[in-house]
């Protein structure tokens, strides 16, 4: 028999982080986080404590490959190895380095000449090739196959005085997106790159600061949101920090005037319940499936309700945006649960001779076939990844037999690949670039009555744009706001390989 994991083709973050400075028991409150972050990468999860006795700081660590909960299931782990009162914790989806290899869980921690120091990363570097064959031409060791260890080598060899400025002077030889807490002996560092890539909220627990991914993290501890980290800011938070109430902010040089957040954490990635990039996740979604009935409404047939139904969970927003303008719009339109979606899948074994495909989908999503039969049904998705995901979709809602199957897209056709953070594959493997954005030859492919997907006009007319916030679109623009080393992309695509190994 062949062992199967399920995977459900969908775009993957890189990782969820959290740190928290100057609560007893922060690892607590760091596993609580990191539940919240989970949709963030679910293959490990790791915990990194400072301890402080009399006389010595020590740092304890747990981290393993599994969900946060099975991670941490044992309670002696938090009550009694994670002890301190500053911890840093994090989800991993891997795609650099190999999926299932515990040396590259983060947090990574390791001891050098000014003391401890434990980093996790959310991102990815666009020169990591380059600073990894000068470091290791250098002489360094690597532990790990991450870009994330080259910014702890970075730090180390740094020849300045201070913790702060050795880490100042190692982000500024790192380019791309980074996300990142640092924990030291005597300080909990928290770092965004120039572009602001990918989201970071600073929040306040009484007189202790905690930082995270997304504002979820903090709801869940009982946290208050106090502002997002800034593009390019560096936030020190130690013991005066605590006791005054305020964090100290520097900034790095060459932060350009807009922002390139990546659009894409609002189409898909973070939770409806968080605020990113100064702005809600939910009201977001909304509007991005209001402009997708505007742009792409189907009519209902005479007397018959059209049934619109969302691939749960994370389109369920944009289809609540689709069906009330559709409504507005005059179109007798209903929200339906017409897919049941399992969220307890894990292993299972199968014969060879099953199709492998259709018993992924089938095991992940059921439809519910009162709701579908014989109606005009609209599918909201919220992209189309390789697409085979999505064909089997379609299989699965035609086996229940409705008149007619629309389906519509609350993003723009993918057409390149990421190289800030997110686990797309190669352009020849994504279903828009194979049919070259052919919406005909796709609608054909995915045996549906029709197909549209957002504009990117509309999409950029969903979200908060001023003076100082942009966002990047590269995925679907080909537009980089960065230049990514040539190398550097063919490193990311053999680890994107590696980690699917
Ligand atoms: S390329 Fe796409 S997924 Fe990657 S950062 Fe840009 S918008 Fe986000």
């Amino acid at each position: 028999m062949d062992e199967l994991t399920l995977k459900i083709e969908k775009p993957k973050t890189f990782c969820g982080i959290i740190g928290v400075y100057g609560a007893e028991g922060a690892s607590n409150y760091v596993y609580y986080g990191l539940n919240a972050l989970q949709h963030r990468g679910q293959e490990a999860a790791g915990i990194v404590t400072r301890e402080r006795t009399a006389d010595r700081i020590f740092f304890n660590v747990h981290k393993k490959t599994g969900l946060v909960s099975d991670v941490f299931k044992d309670d002696k782990v938090l009550h009694e190895i994670l002890r301190g009162d500053a911890a840093i914790g994090h989800n991993r989806y891997s795609t650099t380095g190999a999926a299932e290899s515990g040396k590259n869980v983060q947090p990574i921690v390791v001891n050098y000449r000014k003391g401890n120091l434990a980093i996790a990363h959310n991102g990815n570097l666009t020169n990591s090739h380059r600073l990894r064959d000068e470091l290791t031409g250098a002489g360094t060791l690597f532990q790990t196959t991450t870009d994330t260890e080259i910014i702890l080598h970075l730090i180390a060899r740094s020849q300045k005085e201070t913790v702060i400025e050795q880490v100042y002077e190692a982000l500024q030889q790192i380019r791309g997106a980074f996300s990142l807490v640092i924990l030291s002996d005597n300080q909990l560092i928290v770092a965004r790159d120039p572009y602001g890539f990918r989201p970071l909220a600073l929040g306040k627990l009484g007189d202790a600061f905690i930082a995270a991914s997304e504002t979820c993290a903090l709801d869940v501890i009982g946290a208050e949101y106090v502002r997002d980290v800034e593009p390019g800011e560096v936030v020190v938070i130690d013991d005066e920090a605590v006791e005054g109430g305020e964090v100290r902010s520097i900034f790095l040089p060459d932060i350009p005037k807009q922002s390139r957040h990546c659009i894409f954490e609002f189409i898909y990635f973070s939770r409806p319940d968080s605020k990113i990039f100064g702005e809600s996740v939910d009201k977001v979604r909304r509007k991005i499936g209001k402009g997708l009935a505007e742009e792409a409404p189907v009519q209902n047939d005479e007397d018959e309700k059209l049934v619109v139904i969302s691939v749960p969970d994370s389109s369920n927003t944009a289809t609540l945006g689709y069906v009330s303008q559709s409504l507005k719009m005059g179109i007798k339109a209903k929200f339906e649960i017409g897919l049941i979606r399992s969220h307890y899948i894990g292993r299972t074994f199968i014969q060879p001779s099953q199709d492998v495909r259709d018993l992924k989908v089938k095991m992940k999503f059921n439809t519910v076939k009162g709701v579908l039969k014989g109606r005009k049904v609209v599918i909201v998705d919220d992209s189309i990844v390789r697409g085979t995901t999505s064909k089997q979709l379609v299989r699965l809602i035609r086996e229940a037999e409705p008149s007619e199957v629309h389906f519509r897209v609350s993003s723009p056709p993918i057409m390149h690949p990421c190289y800030y953070g997110m686990d797309f594959p190669s352009e020849k493997e994504l279903f828009a670039n194979q049919f070259d954005g052919d919406i005909e030859k796709m609608t054909d492919e995915l045996n549906v009555d029709s197909l549209s997907y957002l504009s990117l006009e509309k999409l950029l007319d969903s979200v908060p744009i001023d003076e100082r916030r942009n966002y990047c679109t590269a995925c679907f623009s080909g537009e980089y706001p960065t230049e990514v080393e040539s190398n550097s992309k063919e490193e990311f695509e053999a680890n994107i390989n590696e980690a699917r190994e």
